[in-house]
Parts: structure tokens; sequence; C-alpha cells
């Protein structure tokens, strides 16, 4: 997750962000009834008859044009990760009956080491795109970056109506503002035990429990039964919002007959269950009231709750809290302007005004938890950040576990710190972290739960999904019914069995800087070659008409040998590269790309031989017409 924090460097920025994310969001619950249908499960019967011609309507257009729909001919419910599954992140998921579908969750992943100089990863979305005129509506989990970052490219692609819980919606819309998409989106706030009924599918939303506040999972009613699918889910029995996992509705859910679920593999491996998020709260306040320094707390800015617990130890005991990263101060704006984070009026203080304070009255949270080179957190531990000056009267704390990939940037920022004289402290150290997703015991409750029919671990690696497959059937399943899929399989179902079937497209599309898909297997390839060998340009002019040399080659080299040491190296490349260009023009050849591809050969020959490089050669030839004598 190196990259979610990739514009970190703005400190100081308006805390209190966009007043207007509440002004919309309020507007945005008033949902378009004529599209769908909203209803609450505690809802008597009497009210929903009432409502029934609510319901008729939002049903209509999905029969209207669905031809193959016959009392004969049943469809079946298709069930299509296009990302998340044999990985971590990019998550997305498609579900498909008759003439409609429904996505949940819209993620983004994360560059793997050779694809140099890519920012993000987003779904490949071709299959959706296909068949635009069904897509109805996308429901989102939770507010976390691979479950919500590809929205905007989605959106640009398919403006189709968002569905999520408050603050999810708010953290989205914030999203969408950076990529000037706010006004066009249609973002319906939707709560816990609400329903949304879009076609031929009913979306009920089931509060749960992760590191992120308003998280849900979905229980998708299909006409063949009801699908679960859980999002990121941990059982925390004493949340610090107080909202607990809605346990009673999954109990109803499973008596009542849960056809299939889908399941949060990502803890798997690890036995037990995971701690409560209060048990941070408890070590932090342990910390905080035995510290005379100031502390610095990196954690990962998604995590709220993790944020109020450090805002909560910090007024308890008398410190200021001021914020560092772009992404942090984004996200603490957003759940304070909704009233997912509160603190004591002055608590939270700018940046700039740290100057004012003795140490032991502050606190500073931010980003770089995972040793990412641009954030707060490294920029300090280098001495150069702007407003942050380490010195041993500093307390860093590492809130975090640290992801699979990251452990040597994240030891080489603590070696910094220590160097400097900081006192560190980390998660192998004190309890100063605790997961979002649950662990085996808290996945078997959910089977336990849900007593699925069928079972789709989802979110993680093969292995993970693998070790998911044994817990259920420890927990009684039968081998049969559990799916190990991949991103772009289809698993269908109707109302006697499920089965893999087909494979639609799917697969990543990267995006770098401003160019979403632009960047493919050569580019990497010729980005894989650059960063190796260098590039060695050879430039020169030939006569618009009689095509003789008439100037160059002039050879420019970058990262491939210093100049000024291998003056004779680049002179034999510059004798040789002339020699060859005569060459080609005696033997004739008038067609440039002819020129520039017999060059490359031979030269690339010449310097393997010399260098034993294999440099990239890049021949650039300019036209000129010599003015002819006047006759
Ligand atoms: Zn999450
Ligand atoms: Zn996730």
């Amino acid at each position: 997750m190196n990259k979610t924090d990739n514009v970190v460097y703005e400190e100081g920025a308006n805390m209190l962000l966009n007043k207007d994310i509440k002004k919309k969001l309020e507007k945005e619950s008033n949902i378009d009834i004529d599209n769908i249908s909203i209803m609450k499960t505690e809802e008597t019967s009497e009210k929903r008859r009432m409502k029934g011609s609510l319901k008729n309507k939002a049903e209509k257009p999905a029969k209207h044009n669905s031809t193959k729909e016959s009392i004969f001919e049943k469809n079946k419910l298709k069930i299509i990760p296009l990302g998340g599954l044999q990985e971590v992140g990019k998550n997305i998921t498609v579900f498909e009956y008759g003439n409609d579908i429904i996505i949940v969750d819209c993620g983004l992943g994360f560059p793997e080491d050779d694809m140099l100089g890519v920012d993000l990863v987003i779904p490949d979305t071709t299959y959706l795109e296909k068949n635009i005129t069904k897509v109805k509506g996308l429901f989102i989990t939770h507010g976390h970056e691979d479950h919500i970052g590809a929205i905007p490219y989605f959106l640009k692609k398919m403006n189709v109506p968002i569905y999520a819980t408050k603050l999810t919606a708010g953290l989205i819309t914030a999203k969408l503002e950076e990529h000037g998409l706010d006004k066009t989106a249609k973002i319906k706030v939707i709560e816990p035990r609400q329903t949304v009924t879009l076609g031929k599918f009913k979306v009920e939303f089931i509060r749960t429990t992760h590191s992120i506040a308003d998280s849900v999972a979905f229980a998708i009613t299909t006409p063949v039964g009801v699908v679960v699918h859980t999002g990121d889910f941990k059982v925390d029995y004493t949340p610090i919002d107080g909202q607990v996992m809605d346990f009673a509705r999954f109990a109803e859910l499973g008596t009542k007959g849960v056809t299939l679920l889908l399941s949060d593999s990502t803890n798997v491996e690890r036995p037990g269950y995971t701690m409560s998020e209060r048990n941070v709260g408890a070590e932090f306040d342990k910390i905080f009231m035995n510290s005379n320094k100031r502390i610095i707390v990196a954690t990962f800015a998604s995590n709220i709750h993790r944020m109020q617990q450090i805002v909560s130890s910090a007024a308890k005991f008398g410190r200021k809290v001021a914020i560092v990263g772009r992404s942090m101060i984004r996200v603490m704006g957003v759940a304070q302007e909704l009233g997912y984070l509160t603190a004591p009026e002055g608590t939270i203080i700018d940046i700039d005004k740290i100057g004012i304070y003795n140490p032991e009255q502050l606190v500073i949270i931010t980003t770089g938890s995972q040793g990412e080179t641009m954030s707060g957190l490294a920029r300090m531990s280098q001495g150069e950040h702007r407003k942050v000056t380490i010195t041993e009267n500093d307390l860093v704390i590492f809130s975090s576990s640290s992801i699979p990939g990251n452990e040597k940037s994240i030891g080489k920022v603590i070696d910094e710190l220590q160097k400097i004289g900081a006192e560190v402290i980390y998660n192998q150290l004190a309890d100063v972290h605790v997961s979002g997703h649950a662990c085996q015991e808290e996945l078997k409750l959910m089977l336990m739960l849900t007593k699925p029919k069928y079972f789709m671990p989802v979110h993680g690696e093969y292995r993970f999904l693998r070790h998911h497959k044994e817990l259920a059937k420890q927990v009684g399943m039968p081998s049969d019914n559990i799916f190990i899929s991949q991103n772009g399989r289809v698993l269908e179902i109707d109302d006697k069995s499920a089965k893999l079937t087909g494979q639609v497209p799917s697969g990543v599309v990267l995006v770098d800087g401003l160019g979403v898909g632009d960047v493919g297997n050569i580019v990497l390839r010729d980005r894989q070659m650059l960063s190796e060998n260098g590039m060695i340009l050879v430039v020169f002019s030939l006569e618009s008409t009689t095509g003789a040399l008439v100037g160059g080659p002039d050879i420019i080299t970058r990262g491939f040998v210093y100049v000024r040491e291998s003056e004779d190296l680049v002179d034999e490349i510059r004798e040789y590269a002339k020699e060859q260009i005569e060459k080609l023009i005696h033997a004739h050849v008038t067609e440039w790309s002819s020129i520039k591809a017999g060059l490359r050969q031979n030269l690339c020959d010449f310097v393997y031989k010399k260098t034993k490089r294999n440099p990239m050669i890049l021949p650039i030839i300019t036209e000129v017409k010599l003015a002819k004598p006047k006759q």
C-alpha cells in the first residue's frame, strides 16, 4: 500500500475542508423514489403493502426490456469478481441476473515492483462496458481505497448511481471532487437495515465492524436466493463508535436461508480473534501518560477509529493534536464534518502552531506508517520536513502493521529516527495496532450465522482462499459447495445448483499520472530496459533531396556511461554510427525507418561487444534542405 499517500506533503491545509460536503450529502439522501425504492427491514408488513405500488414501479423496467425472461426459461444468477481474488486489493464484484447488473465495490490495487512508474492499478471493466445498458448501480461496502479508489475512473466510463453509507459517501465525494466529478455523480446515502431495489436485485445494508466507521455487508436478494457479501469486517464487540455489528440480522438471514456467502479472507491465516480496537486506546493512554516527550503517531489515513483514539488520549492528557499529510487531512476533515470524529474544542491545531507548545503538550499524527518515501514521516526521518524536525525529545509510534513488501522501507525509517535519537515504538514492542480483519474464529462465526448453501471466499491471495475453504469444511460445509474462483471467472447459480462456468475479460489497467490504460506491456518493457541499461540517442541530419548525411551524428547518452570518463567510447560509437549511416546511404536505403532499423541493429551489436550492455538506442533523423545555388 506504498502509494496510498502518494501526495502527502501539504501540511497545514484547511482541516475543516469543504463545508459543502455535509450539505450535499444531506441533499443527496433525498433519494429519487422514481427509480428505486428503499425500505427499512423492520417495517411492518402493512407499511410494506402500502408501499407496494412503489416497489412494483421500481421493478417494471426490468420486466419491460427482458426478452428472454419467460416462465419457461429461467435466468441464472452470475457472480463475477473482476478484482480482489487471488490478490489483495482492487476489490470489485459483479452480480448479473437477466437484464440487470449491480456491482459491489470498485477499488484500486497497487503496482508490482516491475511496473515501473505506474501509480495505480485499476480493474479492467471491459465486461461492464459491453453490458453498459444492464448496469443499474454501484454499492460500496466502506471507504477504504481498495474499495472506492477506482470509482473516479469507473464513473468516467459509466455514470451509474452509487449507494453507500454516510461516511463512505462523504469519502467518495471528496475523492470525486479531486477529479472534478462531484457535480455529475449520483451518490445516494443509505443507512444500515435499509434496502435498495434495483431491477431484480434487492440490496440490504447490514452493519459490520472494521477499521473504518460505517462499514456494511450486503444481503442481496435475487430470484435464486439471498447472497451475503461481507465486505471487509472484523468482530468488535466494543467498537469505538459503539456501533456494533448487526449479528441479529446475519442470524435472521441464516435462519431464512442464505444461498451464497462471499466472505473476507484477508486474515484467514491468523488463529483466534482480532482484538478490539479499544485495546489500542488503552495502550495509547499508558504511553501518553508516561511520556514527557512530543509524541508522533504514524498510522493509515483511512483508519478513523484509530485517529479518534489518538485524539481522545491526547485530550485526556492535555495534549494538542496536529495533522500532517494531505490524505490524512482530507479523511479527517470529512470524518469531522460528518460527525464521525469528535475532539474537544481547541484540541486539534494547525501544524504551523506547534512552535508555541512544549514537547509534552503535543501529538502529531502523520502518514508514512509503511515507510513511503514521500510521506510525512519519511521526510521527518530524513530531516527534510518543512514543519517538523525530529529530535531526541520525540517519541514516534508506528500504529500499524507492516504490509508485506514494505518491511524494508519501514525498517529504514525506524533506523533513521533512532539515529537522530528519537524513541520509537512499533507493533512488536507494544499493542499499538490491531487489525481490521476477522481472524479464524470470527470467520467461522460468520459462516455459522449465515449458514450458506454455497460459499466463495473473497479478498485475498490464492492461499488465503484455500485456507478459508478449509475453515468452512471444518464447520461442516461440503467441499463441493465451496468455490475457489479467480478474477473474471463466472459462478452461475440457479434454483438447483451452482457451478463455475465461463470467463469474462479481467485484468489490470495501469494508471500513470493522467494516463489511464495507455501504459501497456511495451511501455513497461521500455521502462525496464531504460532502468537497467540507459539509452543512447544518435542524432543526425539528412539533406532532403540528395539524402546525404549533412550533420552529425551526435551521440547523447543517459544512464549508460558517465560521459566524462568515457569520451573515448562515445567517440568510437560516433565514428561507428557515422560509418554505418554512410554505408546505408550508399546502398540506396532511403526509407528513414529502414535507416533507423539498420543503424539500431548494428549499433546494438557494436555497443554490446564493447560494453556487454544493451542500452536502448534511438536514432533521430532531422531533414535539412540546403539552399540551392541560384540559377
Ligand atoms: Zn477495508
Ligand atoms: Zn479491503
